[in-house]
């Protein structure tokens, strides 16, 4: 991959009220239609992370740059109108509406109206399960069928960039596998890039081009998806496995 970064992280230092910062000084770039795996134990820092990229904390310092736009400029409800999508943990469904209800919320602020009841229409072809279920209110579903509602639910914003904090969480190996694998066809069909927090690593390592290990709010080590993966000392430095 080349040419310049979607998201450029610089020295980044965020945390919560007047506590010691827990992100301290990261730094890191996402390239345009590529996966980047964030791994790291509980309490690494990342969904704070997350957070601080979505705008729902307000970083102490640091760049956050996404294409040409200063993102501290952003507010975070005028994030997503930049393409930038947080599916946060525990992935945000409301449990009371339809399935329908919960995707054509995903486009409520879209100007364009008629492009996004198209992407409501192109959510039910990728997944079959919510086409079959969309009058089904959330708290009916699955959990696989959940993460699937709450990422269709972010993609009727188009966006650029996906943020998702831990979409493997509660789910059964199988429903992993599928969400993996969609990540895969996201980056691959509609070039999304993807920034994916998981404790789940080898589901995560699977589909990522590129992993960035954290330890303590802080970025330990970044290396292609694959290095990480296939050599041994590697994941046992870093990864414990
Ligand atoms: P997990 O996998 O458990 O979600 P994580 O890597 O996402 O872990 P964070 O949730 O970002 O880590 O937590 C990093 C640190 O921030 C922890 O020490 C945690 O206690 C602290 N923290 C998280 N949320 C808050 C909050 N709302 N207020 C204060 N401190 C918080």
């Amino acid at each position: 991959m080349s040419g310049a970064p979607l998201l450029t992280v610089r020295d980044l230092v965020a945390g919560y009220g007047n506590a010691a910062p827990v992100l301290r000084s990261v730094s890191f770039d996402v390239e345009p239609g590529s996966i980047t795996a964030v791994v790291g134990a509980n309490g690494a820092g990342k969904t704070t992370l997350m957070r601080a990229l979505s705008g729902l904390i307000r970083p102490a310092a640091g760049e956050l740059r996404f294409d040409d736009v200063d993102l501290r400029e952003v507010p975070v409800e005028r994030r997503v109108r930049h393409g930038l999508a947080h599916v946060p943990q525990g992935h945000g469904v409301v449990a009371e509406l339809t399935v329908d209800e919960n995707l054509r919320l995903g486009g409520l602020w879209r100007r364009d109206r008629a492009d996004a009841r198209r992407a409501v229409a192109e959510v039910y072809e990728m997944f079959e399960p919510l086409a079959l279920r969309r009058r089904h209110a959330g708290h009916q579903l699955s959990g696989g069928e959940r993460q699937m509602l709450a990422l269709g639910r972010a993609l009727v914003g188009r966006p650029r960039l996906l943020l998702l904090d831990e979409p493997s969480l509660g789910l059964a190996p199988k429903a992993v596998a599928q969400t993996m694998a969609l990540l895969r066809r996201l980056r691959d069909e509609s070039a999304v890039a993807v920034l994916l927090a998981e404790q789940s690593l080898r589901g995560a390592l699977s589909v990522a081009d590129r992993g960035i290990v954290m330890s303590q709010g802080q970025l330990v080590f970044t290396a292609p998806a694959k290095d990480l993966r296939d050599n041994p000392h590697l994941r046992q430095l870093y990864l414990g496995f």
